[in-house]
């Protein structure tokens, strides 16, 4: 059921405050003053959805071009969606190295690599620059074997990183693993010094923020109902419009709905988190008080990280698939999972047994066939664009995405926009129903294959093959090259 809250400090709203995080950081903003939009305006480009993608690619374009006139239209408040909500692990791109390279080539997939790396320190850079105190730790990224199917995992991947010199993955010893990461499931892993984690809401509210005070003007509670085409793009909102020369659809999960020939592009899935309560001495009890990322090397993996209060967050894609991509209540609910999530936290660090749980949430993530995102222009309007499909990896490819859509909305003609990954959807599920039962089939096969290989018993044949055909939307993507 949808969680209606009523914030503190504003009288005559109701929004959807689902995460931890989301609550902290509206809690931190002194006076929410929400922009209905309630007239009819005209602007150059108009984009929908305040997420990360609709707030990067709009402080790109006013970068680029400052003279653009920009409107941003959010159904509910910026940071309400996956933006607000996810694990904040700042995960580059390069663990989907091999899919890529197979797919876009490798000049694009470099690309892809390369500047979600870089992602990295531009977000801290512009945090910096424009006082967003988004609580960015740069402590890196471990994924970790639980298991000895696991064992050695990144070879593959790390021999191509090498060839192409984009490597920045390294294997660490059984004991060195378990010393960074405070756990002795964990018997193998690698580590990349380029990652780490922040607190989500806070970047996105942050963002909006900084796009205000550059002049883009931002409706919230304003969702786009319809468009029309004539000379111009007119959106449509319940109390008024935005006509547009451009515009820039980046509400993610929500796409599929709205774009019925994107229908088969993605399907979407939730992802489920916990966050503790502060547990200061037990955390340094186990050595675990950076905010390094900790990932399992399961296909939907465990993503674990400690915050800079003290807290251990945890969570797991790959529970609930909505059927025909609709974005379905239980998303803004709480963790269906929560009891599982918090064994496997358990299961991780035993002294953590009687941690409290201070809350559970979940959100859709929209993975593609592919495993990573896709931009491209409505193909009945070039006017239109849009992009989705970060497959659970979108803090920082949210940030690659803004540069992308910014470009190709400037008509600008560089190695971005003449990328394979701005050509739409490079691979479809199959329609449904077959792709919700195909699904369910799939995630209940790769269950099975998990836990046998949690015991270290050889999984049954049919749930290897059947788990094969997962593979791409994972984070990782271990297939030989
Ligand atoms: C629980 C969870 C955990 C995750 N953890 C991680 C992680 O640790 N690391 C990582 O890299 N990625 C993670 N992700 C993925 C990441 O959060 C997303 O890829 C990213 O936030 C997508 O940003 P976005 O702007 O494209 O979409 P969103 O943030 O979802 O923004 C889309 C916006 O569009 C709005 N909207 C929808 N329809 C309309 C309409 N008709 N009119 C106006 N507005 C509309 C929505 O309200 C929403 O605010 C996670 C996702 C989830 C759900």
């Amino acid at each position: 059921m949808a969680q209606k809250n009523k914030l503190n400090n504003q009288k005559n709203f109701m929004t959807t405050i689902q995460s931890f995080w989301f609550a902290d950081a509206l809690k931190k903003e002194k006076n929410i003053k929400i922009n209905k939009l309630n007239k009819n305006l005209h602007t150059d480009i108009c984009i929908v959805g305040g997420g990360y993608t609709g707030l990067w690619t709009a402080l790109k374009i006013k970068e680029k071009n400052p003279s653009t006139s920009l409107i941003i239209i959010e159904k509910d408040l910026c940071g309400s969606g996956a933006s607000g909500r996810n694990g904040g692990c700042m995960i580059p791109q390069s663990t989907k190295f091999l899919a890529m390279k197979k797919i876009v080539g490798v000049k694009d997939a470099k690309r892809m690599v390369k500047a979600s790396e870089d992602a990295v320190y531009n977000i801290r850079d512009f945090c910096i620059q424009n006082n967003i105190d988004a609580k960015i730790k740069i402590d890196g990224v471990v994924y970790a074997a639980t298991n000895k199917f696991h064992e050695g995992a990144f070879e593959n991947l790390i021999e191509e990183l090498k060839k192409n010199k984009i490597n920045n993955w390294e294997r660490l010893s059984k004991e060195k693993i378990q010393e960074l990461t405070g756990s002795k499931r964990n018997i193998d892993g690698y580590h990349s010094a380029i990652g780490g984690s922040l607190q989500p809401a806070l970047l996105i509210r942050g963002l909006k923020k900084i796009a205000e005070k550059k002049g883009i003007k931002i409706f919230e509670h304003s969702a786009m109902l319809s468009y029309q085409e004539n000379k111009n793009i007119i959106v449509k909102t319940k109390n008024g419009s935005v006509e547009c020369k451009k515009l820039i659809v980046a509400i993610n999960a929500w796409t599929p709905s709205f774009f019925p020939f994107l229908s088969r592009s993605v399907i979407l899935v939730s992802s489920d988190m916990i966050i503790s309560e502060p547990i200061k001495d037990k955390l340094e009890n186990i050595r675990l008080t950076n905010g390094l990322v900790i990932l399992d090397s399961n296909l939907f993996t465990h993503y674990c990280r400690t915050t800079t209060d003290d807290r251990i967050i945890l969570g797991k894609g790959g529970n609930t698939f909505a059927f025909n991509n609709k974005v379905i209540p239980s998303f803004d609910g709480p963790s269906t999972i929560e009891s599982f999530l918090k064994k496997s936290l358990v299961s991780f660090f035993p002294s953590l047994k009687n941690v409290k749980i201070t809350k559970s949430w979940n959100g859709p993530s929209e993975r593609t066939k592919t495993g990573f995102p896709f931009f491209g222009y409505h193909p009945k309007n070039s006017n239109i664009l849009y992009g989705f499909g970060y497959s659970g990896n979108g803090v920082l490819t949210c940030y690659v995405g803004g540069e992308i859509l910014s470009s190709m909305a400037l008509n600008e003609q560089n190695d971005w926009t003449q990328s394979n990954f701005c050509k739409g959807p490079l691979k479809l599920f199959p329609p449904e129903p077959f792709r919700w039962f195909g699904a369910i089939i799939i995630r209940n096969a790769v269950r099975r294959k998990e836990r046998a290989e949690d015991r270290n018993q050889q999984p049954w044949w049919f749930d290897q093959k059947l788990a094969k055909l997962a593979t791409s939307v994972g984070r990782v993507d271990y297939s030989k090259n």
